[in-house]
């Protein structure tokens, strides 16, 4: 007990410290994604003064960092509707405070009293909205509210961590985790024989000398620490996705779902003249399963390569528009039905690593320049900016507006 109690209180220890290192408004920039932190903590030699095992001492930074994205979310949830209720401020105010609290880089230069710098496209719209009213005064009132509602987080807690995977396992009917003695583990007797592959949380008992172990509803997810890039990608018939730096990924996708699709129509066709006695019915399904499993084998192995070379902590894509049943061409239909498939497997492989995914609508997407925001069009997979002249691969740009909507903070939220 005393050597988990040791773990407890520095893992407590860590969790206030990047509390109050990165919990104000001085922190605002390097939280998200929080690689930026992550790398300050590891540079600050704290862990091994601490001499905290890496596996508590990181999951102890991610656990910080996750209350800390909580806390501003409440905090700007409440800003925003003390702003709605503010009678003092004109429709331009208003408009003006909520851009200021949707853009993350805008929010975070005017809490630190610094000149908002935005990418070219929304700057401009920046610039435009901020014409219309007073911004010091508008600044002001942000930073007011900040400070009135922005409580500062301190846990005294110091009875439960967490432990990632890696500093546990099972054995003769009980649990070995890791602590501060390196290469170490204690044995604790369990009194049910559940095991889990997944981030636990041990909460202690001292006086009654034992613990509880409490697992997440998602059982499946592991974290992967070096999981951190937010990455946009844009799906395509020929490609299956394409990400926001021109990486391709399932290129032969469309060729694959060409092939398949053809057969099903030619082996519809001559079922169809064929009505009376059909033979060949069973062969047909177990071809037709053979065909799929290779197109589905492909795909797996396709969205493995992505999340491994990516590495994404976060993934942003279009929301699938609602399809329409019925109808249609069976290949255009097989075409819909793949891009399902797709989905729900990225979803499920997301889920599995911890990966977040976040939508946003599709509207004009394609038709936007990810350079300037203008607006330009596509031509047989290239896309033409008439504003600022840009090139670009079409779905390169789109994977790129994606992300650009997500870190404009044009989410939609709750999942389709
Ligand atoms: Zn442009």
């Amino acid at each position: 007990m005393k050597k988990l109690l040791e773990i407890a209180k520095d893992y407590a220890k860590v969790k206030n410290y990047v509390y109050a290192r990165f919990g104000g408004v001085g922190g605002l920039g390097g939280i998200y994604p929080g690689y930026t932190v992550q790398n300050e903590m590891t540079a600050s030699g704290l862990r091994t003064v601490w001499g905290l095992p890496s596996v508590y001492f990181y999951l102890a930074i991610f656990d910080a960092l996750g209350d800390i994205r909580c806390q501003w979310a409440h905090t700007r949830t409440k800003i925003l509707q003390l702003i709605g209720r503010n009678d003092n401020f004109s429709e331009d105010d208003r408009h003006y405070l909520r851009f200021l609290l949707k853009v993350n880089n805008a929010f975070e230069a005017v809490l630190n009293q610094k000149t908002v710098q935005l990418p070219a496209g929304i700057q401009k719209q920046y610039e435009i909205l901020a014409g219309q009213t007073d911004t010091e005064r508008l600044h002001r009132y942000l930073r007011r509210q900040v400070r009135k509602h922005h409580a500062k987080l301190h846990t005294d807690c110091v009875d439960m961590f967490s432990v990632s995977e890696r500093a546990y396992r099972y054995g003769e009917h009980g649990i070995y985790l890791a602590i501060k003695e390196k290469r170490r583990r204690i044995f604790v007797p369990l009194t049910d024989g559940n095991r889990y592959t997944c981030q636990l949380s041990v909460k202690l008992y001292p006086q009654e000398q034992r613990l509880e172990i409490i697992v997440p509803l998602y059982m499946s997810a592991k974290r992967y620490e070096d999981y951190v890039n937010q990455i946009g990608i844009a799906a395509g018939m020929s490609v299956m996705l394409t990400t926001d730096s021109g990486h391709k990924y399932g290129e032969k996708l469309g060729v694959y779902q060409a092939e398949y699709s053809r057969w099903i129509w030619e082996q519809n066709k001559s079922y169809r003249c064929n009505r009376e006695n059909n033979p060949g019915r069973r062969k047909y399904t177990a071809h037709k399963r053979r065909l799929e499993e290779r197109l589905h084998g492909y795909i797996n192995r396709e969205l493995n390569r992505f999340l491994t070379e990516e590495k994404p902590g976060v993934v942003c894509l279009v929301r699938l528009p609602k399809t329409g049943t019925g109808g249609g061409k069976t290949n255009r239909a097989a075409a819909m039905w793949q891009r399902g498939y797709i989905r729900r497997r990225l979803e499920w492989k997301c889920r599995e690593r911890s990966i977040e995914i976040v939508e946003v609508l599709g509207n004009r997407i394609s038709r936007e320049c990810s350079c300037c925001g203008g607006i330009g069009k596509g031509k047989k997979g290239t896309f033409y900016c008439s504003t600022c002249g840009i090139v670009l691969d079409a779905k390169t740009n789109t994977a790129a507006n994606v992300r650009r909507r997500v870190v404009q903070g044009k989410i939609i939220q709750g999942r389709s």
